[in-house]
């Protein structure tokens, strides 16, 4: 049987854990002496901009790309390939990881499926649908308690990209998000 690419999703609201599965993924493809290269977009230079770093500090080393096209540059070099915000890169993302996964490389992509208006992220829905494997991860509601899908923006700020954490998103479960 010969060995086949893939591609796994990781998608969920802020604070759900995406990039520490990410994370979790690429330090065990590392320890299987997998060879492994992280990628993040430019508009996220939140911590660091040579690593990712999830929300309870834990760091991988990463590129910090502006295109998505630069990823093929790295293409014959590498097993794993790890992508972190991926609802920030641009239409030609999609293409790029189904080339990668027909080539036989492991594509592991983290990002937010929805923006704080509850609306589809970027490519997110596409890459999804590319998925073979995907995983819908759920934060804790910060008013109830409760399971949570939600981000809400807690600032008045009306782009759909504003970098921020704790000081301006909360996630909150689908009743919480409604009685607002
Ligand atoms: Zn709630």
């Amino acid at each position: 049987m010969n060995k086949t690419g893939k591609i796994e999703v990781i998608c969920g609201c802020m604070f759900s854990g995406k990039t520490e599965e990410l994370i979790r993924r690429i330090r065990r493809a590392q320890i299987a002496k997998m060879s492994v290269i992280v990628f993040k977009p430019k508009v996220d230079s939140r911590y660091s901009i040579t690593q990712i770093v999830s929300h309870n500090k834990i760091k991988i080393d990463s590129q910090c790309i502006t295109s998505s096209n630069d990823i093929l540059n790295y293409s014959t070099e590498y097993d794993v390939f790890g992508i972190d915000e991926a609802q920030f890169f641009d239409k030609n993302i999609i293409n790029i990881c189904k080339k990668l996964a027909n080539i036989g490389k492991r594509v592991i992509i983290a990002g937010l499926d929805k923006d704080y208006k509850s609306e589809p992220f970027g490519f997110m829905p596409q890459l999804m649908c590319e998925a073979d494997y995907l995983v819908k991860l759920r934060a804790i509601c910060v008013k109830c308690g409760n399971s949570a899908s939600y981000t809400k923006r807690t600032t008045k700020e009306i782009d759909q990209v504003v970098i921020g954490e704790l000081d301006k998103y909360q996630a909150l479960c689908r009743n919480c998000y409604n009685n607002l």
